[in-house]
């Protein structure tokens, strides 16, 4: 069958179909909603100012915080796949997928802004949006043959496919490589048995990038589309935070797989998975900075806004220091990601070594290490600014810390990010 390729959805003709940003001056800055967020700081073009602006103006008004609240209570979203062909009519699903695709063929910096933009207004679908446009379609874009690409990337940038990546299992979390998840050649397929576990968009995906035991030792790469005989959703996980993303198990029970499905080279899926990993850690970076800015836009806004002892809270030193802190710490974390994601794409996107690694690997690390603990501690903040209200679901702030405690467990965690860089720095000191 003929393959169609959707019409590329140009960067111009996203921005032409948006409102762009008017600038808010100080006395309208509690009724608008202040943001401290300021690009002439962070040295961007005019064009990715505007990326910003176009996607921050596209969540805010798809997703008033009533609604994220909403989904946030009932840990579903039944607009979930409305609002994703809503992202990919706005080309933002497939940022850094060729334009022959639908993709906008732009960097990794493009990319983090995107994820930073969705994550402040719902850290819970960013990062949904993550586990798609990174972990899956970029994945795909990286390391998919061209016939996949062709088959799978224009469905999954349009948005009428949800995309997902499946490596975790319950017994292989931090220790992945010990997977159970066996498939088996058989003929033109491959059999798979067994399942995974913690699998973001998981109940929502059309198509799943899936790790499995191929031999003893050997892992590889499938994609595995919905509706493939043998694979089904088990159960979905309700979890503390993050409660908009679907999160399930999946299933594979003598689940074929045309063997055309196999990414990469057999027994080789390992280097596949790690070639990923630096980017996942850069690309996820934005969430924790998108929550971290909202933290400070509810926190300030607070601030001066409620009275007490005849004053604004904000003037009182102790909190002036608080926001001093809050406004540090988001600025530190920006500037570091925003630097590595520059460089990365300065450099042309060098290919891992074989052990998995490459320059970039321990300031990937370094960056959603620190910009994850970050962000728990500066929505900590928030609470502790907004007083009781902090410690009410009534505000939002709550949610904030909630979401941003994920982002030191899921996609490695923070011990393991640790261990990482360590080893990276002993290996220039001992090699
Ligand atoms: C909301 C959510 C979404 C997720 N989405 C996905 C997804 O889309 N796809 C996917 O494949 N996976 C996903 N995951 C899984 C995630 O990657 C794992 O939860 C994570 O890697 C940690 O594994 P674990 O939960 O099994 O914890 P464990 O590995 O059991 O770790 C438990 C504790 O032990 C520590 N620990 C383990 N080993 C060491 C060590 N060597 N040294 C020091 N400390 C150690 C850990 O740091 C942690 O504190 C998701 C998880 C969550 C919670």
């Amino acid at each position: 069958m003929p393959f169609n390729i959707v019409p590329r959805i140009t960067y111009r003709s996203v921005l032409k179909n948006c409102v762009r940003h008017k600038p808010i001056v100080a006395k309208e800055a509690v009724a608008l909603g202040y943001s401290t967020t300021n690009d002439l700081m962070h040295g961007l073009t005019k064009e990715q100012s505007e990326l910003r602006s176009t996607v921050r103006n596209f969540v805010e008004k798809e997703l008033p915080q009533d609604l994220v609240q909403k989904i946030d209570r009932d840990s579903h979203w039944s607009g979930f796949r409305d609002f994703w062909r809503k992202l990919g009519s706005i080309g933002v699903l497939g940022v850094t997928a060729p334009s022959k695709y639908g993709g906008l063929e732009l960097g990794y910096f493009e990319h983090v802004l995107v994820m930073e933009e969705i994550s402040r207004v719902c850290a819970a679908i960013g990062l949904s949006y993550g586990a798609h446009s990174n972990l899956c379609v970029n994945q795909l874009t990286l390391n998919g043959s061209e016939k996949q690409k062709e088959k799978y990337l224009p469905k999954l940038i349009d948005g009428s496919f949800v995309g997902s990546l499946a490596m975790s299992e319950t017994s292989a979390g931090s220790d992945v490589t010990s997977m159970k998840l066996k498939a088996e050649k058989k003929g033109d397929y491959f059999v798979l048995n067994g399942s995974k576990f913690w699998i973001t968009n998981g109940s929502e995906a059309d198509v799943v990038f899936v790790y499995a035991k191929t031999s003893d030792k050997g892992i590889t790469a499938f994609v595995v589309e919905k509706g493939m005989e043998g694979f089904s959703v088990g159960q979905t996980i309700d979890k503390l935070g993050m409660r908009g993303s679907p999160t399930a198990e999946l299933m594979f029970d003598n689940c074929k797989v045309p063997a055309s499905n196999m990414v990469g080279e057999l027994n080789r899926g390992v280097y596949v998975l790690m070639s990923g990993l630096d980017y996942e850690r850069l690309v996820l970076s934005g969430g924790p900075v998108g929550i971290m800015q909202m933290a400070c836009d509810q926190a300030f806004d607070y601030a001066h806004e409620r009275v007490q002892f005849n004053k604004p809270i904000g003037t009182f030193q102790l909190l002036q220091g608080k926001m001093a802190d809050m406004h540090t710490r988001l600025q530190a974390c920006r500037a570091y990601l925003y630097n590595i994601a520059r460089a990365i794409d300065a450099s042309g996107r060098q290919k891992s070594s074989r052990d998995g690694t490459s320059p970039f690997t321990k300031e990937c690390a370094g960056t959603i290490l620190y910009v994850s603990e970050n962000a728990t501690q500066v929505a900590l903040d928030a609470i502790q600014l907004l007083g009781g209200n902090g410690y009410s679901n009534e505000y939002i702030v709550g949610r904030l810390l909630r979401d941003a405690k994920l982002y030191e467990i899921g996609a490695g965690t923070s011990e393991i990010r640790r261990w990482l860089i360590g080893r990276e720095l002993n290996k220039e000191y001992l090699s």
